[in-house]
């Protein structure tokens, strides 16, 4: 697969999490706590190349120039629900982002998306927007959310998961090959009800209990 657009965050401990997230006896508790420390991780990789400017601070010791972030704040968009364990890490990592909401449901006679609830920050054009949900499988309702953000006005925008399939990742590029895609992992392929294999099930009931 040409992985070009696309970063698999390789890390033991991210491995390590991640396994024990597909595991079919981890409750939901266990679940959501490795969701937000891997998001931590995810985060730390995907923030890379957010901008700085310099600032003049005293230390005890003597003055110096230090670093903080730059411009407009960051808007993390939370793609609803299962995007939502992803953002909460994300949002303790970086307290001052912004948040933003999308919510979609496929129409169940075209299976198109429709949408049912969106907020978002002002400003969206000058922010650096990174789109969460944990599974990225058809990549049907990430492109729909993608769509629907930039319509908003967004232009500098990072899609973050954690398990890809081969099939969304191909259609996600291909639809919006300017977005650039992180995950924690890249699965085999998608079964016969669009579920990623092996995967680790419906992140939304998986991370609010909902089985
Ligand atoms: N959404 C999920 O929560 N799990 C999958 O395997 C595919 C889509």
């Amino acid at each position: 697969m040409n992985m070009d657009g696309v970063t698999l965050v390789d890390h033991p401990l991210i491995k390590d999490k991640l396994t024990k997230m597909r595991n079919k006896d981890t409750p939901p508790a266990i679940f959501r706590t490795l969701l937000k420390e891997i998001s931590l991780l995810l985060g730390y990789e995907v923030t890379r190349k957010l901008p700085l400017e310099n600032i003049e601070i005293e230390t005890p010791v003597t003055r110096t120039t230090g670093q903080k972030l730059a411009g407009k704040k960051m808007c993390i968009f939370s793609i609803l629900r299962a995007g939502e364990g992803l953002a909460q890490g994300l949002l303790d990592l970086i307290p001052s982002a912004r948040v933003g909401h999308v919510g979609l449901y496929r129409d169940p006679d075209d299976l198109h998306a429709v949408e049912y609830y969106f907020k978002a920050p002002p400003h969206l054009d000058q922010r650096f927007c990174l789109v969460v949900d944990p599974m990225l499988a058809t990549g049907n309702s990430a492109i729909a959310a993608l769509d629907r953000i930039k319509s908003a006005g967004a232009r500098d925008i990072t899609f973050l998961c954690l398990l890809a399939a081969p099939e969304g990742l191909k259609a996600i590029r291909a639809a919006h090959p300017d977005i650039p895609v992180f995950t924690a992992a890249i699965d085999d392929k998608l079964n016969e009800k669009s579920y990623i294999v092996p995967g680790l099930g419906d992140a939304g009931d998986r991370i609010f209990g909902t089985l």
